[in-house]
């Protein structure tokens, strides 16, 4: 049977946009359908607008910083309008980038939302269009929380967009949005109350990892609410009032909840098409990629397994290489590198120290110090370098760091780890002096052993 495409992508984000791009360039005929923004969530309202927002936080502090070398930088004052102007004119650049790849590469571009009417057929803004092959890389969505007052609240989406920046604060989550907005909020002025239910942020990461974020997040001022759920959020007048588990109640000017996201799968019409989701909506998808149905695939948040823009890409990029290009193109998916554009930032690679105890004896080898920079700023900052050894093959399991660069420097060290090096790799590299990096490759001491054994 004759389809009028090879291939339709349905969804605009870092992984279709990736996917059709690269099946069109093999010379496949192509359709892609984008409803909000090209580029979708790490363009428009994640990674590239947060990171920007991010360097305006950090202005203000090294200007601050630049009093221990001699600058006399006189307290400035941050306009928000000024920083939401200037990132939305760069995220329009972006948009069209995006959407003239597409076109270069020989995609038919829709600009409207897509959906099944059957497992080939979709209505794609009203017009009637059918596909070999179908991929769904429709990424996910913030959510309201449930508790009595979330409409109260605002999300991650809204957040990029306020037409000023509220002076009280109160974020939601403990995750790594929370805590970059709460970084963001801070660092521009605001006062900021972080709710989180753990009692450390971003769980899963390394518990060292965690309490030098916290020490971090506490010295920018942000008031930390540990072992704690939101009751309540309640509207009185133009401000909020949150009312916490611990019967603590904090008066706000903006509510960002930051407690989760969704697979945006709702009205797709998946059950039209034989599509099957797990219960929390995310389309089920083997390591090829392919959902319950043969010929439709699934990549990216959709899937809500890594939900990062470089695996995202990376799947939409591999997925059309094995379609329509010469074969599979191979990532190392098992150990991806992370970060948190925390202020400090932090970043990770590989096992945490407790995942790596699980799975037998580690060698854990650690550092702290004050960066050369606030030896002079005087600013109350600490980096801290962490690698955790497999005892038996000295293999570097996971490299974590807290400090200035960390994402930078991490990016280096996930090549050595996903090549397997050693302890004795590490420390056979001359390092680059002065810096952070450095340590890395000068961790001589062991600090402790974790996962029970006595060598
Ligand atoms: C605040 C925030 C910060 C983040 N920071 C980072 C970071 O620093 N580093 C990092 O790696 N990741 C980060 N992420 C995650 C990253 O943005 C996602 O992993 C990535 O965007 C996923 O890409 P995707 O293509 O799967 O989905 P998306 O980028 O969400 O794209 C999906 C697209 O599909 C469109 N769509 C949905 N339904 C339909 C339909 N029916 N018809 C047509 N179009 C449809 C949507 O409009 C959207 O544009 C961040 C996310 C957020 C929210």
């Amino acid at each position: 049977m004759a389809y009028d495409f090879d291939l339709f992508v349905i969804g605009g984000g870092s992984a279709g946009v990736r996917c059709a791009r690269i099946a069109a360039g093999h010379g496949a005929r192509v359709g892609v359908a984008e409803r909000r923004f090209w580029g979708g969530t790490c363009v428009n309202v994640g990674c590239v607008p947060k990171k920007l927002m991010v360097m305006a936080a950090e202005y203000g502090a090294a200007a601050r910083d630049s009093h221990g070398f001699g600058w006399d930088f006189p307290p400035g004052h941050h306009h928000w309008p000024t920083l939401i102007a200037n990132k939305d004119r760069e995220i329009a650049r972006l948009n069209v980038v995006y959407r003239t790849l597409l076109e270069s590469a020989g995609a038919r571009i829709f600009e409207t939302t897509a959906g099944f009417l059957d497992a080939h057929t979709l209505d794609v803004g009203g017009e009637r269009v059918s596909a070999g092959r179908i991929v769904i890389a429709t990424g996910g969505r913030p959510q309201l929380p449930a508790f009595p007052g979330g409409e109260h609240c605002i999300v991650s989406d809204d957040a990029f967009f306020l037409k000023d920046r509220p002076q009280r604060v109160v974020l939601l989550g403990g995750g790594y949005i929370a805590v970059e907005f709460a970084c963001i909020f801070a660092g521009l002025g605001s006062q900021v109350d972080l709710v989180l239910r753990q009692p450390l942020p971003l769980r899963g990461f390394d518990e060292d990892l965690r309490l030098a974020l916290a020490e971090a997040l506490a010295a920018n001022g942000i008031r930390l609410h540990p072992g704690t759920v939101t009751e309540s959020v309640q509207a009185v007048g133009g401000a909020r009032r949150v009312t916490l588990s611990d019967g603590t109640v904090l008066d706000a000017d903006l509510v960002f909840s930051a407690l989760g996201r969704m697979p945006q799968t709702e009205g797709l019409g998946l059950e039209y098409a034989g599509v099957a989701t797990d219960g929390h909506g995310a389309v089920r998808v083997d390591a090829e990629l392919r959902t319950s149905q043969q010929h439709i695939y699934a990549i990216g948040d959709v899937t809500n397994r890594l939900n990062l823009t470089p695996v995202a890409t990376a799947e939409g990029h591999a997925l059309a290489e094995a379609l329509f290009g010469p074969g599979p193109r191979q990532w190392a998916l098992d150990k991806v590198a992370t970060a948190v554009f925390a202020s400090p930032p932090l970043a990770t690679v590989g096992l945490t120290e407790a995942a790596a105890a699980a799975r037998g004896p580690a060698d854990i080898y650690l550092t702290r110090f004050t960066p050369m920079r606030h030896a002079l700023s005087g600013r109350p900052r600490k980096t801290f370098m962490k690698l955790v050894v497999d005892q038996r093959t000295q293999v570097v399991l996971g490299a974590h760091m807290l400090g200035e660069d960390a994402p930078e420097i991490m990016q280096g060290l996930s090549i050595a780890i996903n090549c397997g090096a050693t302890k004795a790799d590490f420390d056979r590299t001359v390092g680059i002096h002065p810096t952070a990096a450095e340590e890395f490759v000068t961790l001589r001491t062991r600090a402790r052993v974790a996962g029970g054994s006595t060598t």
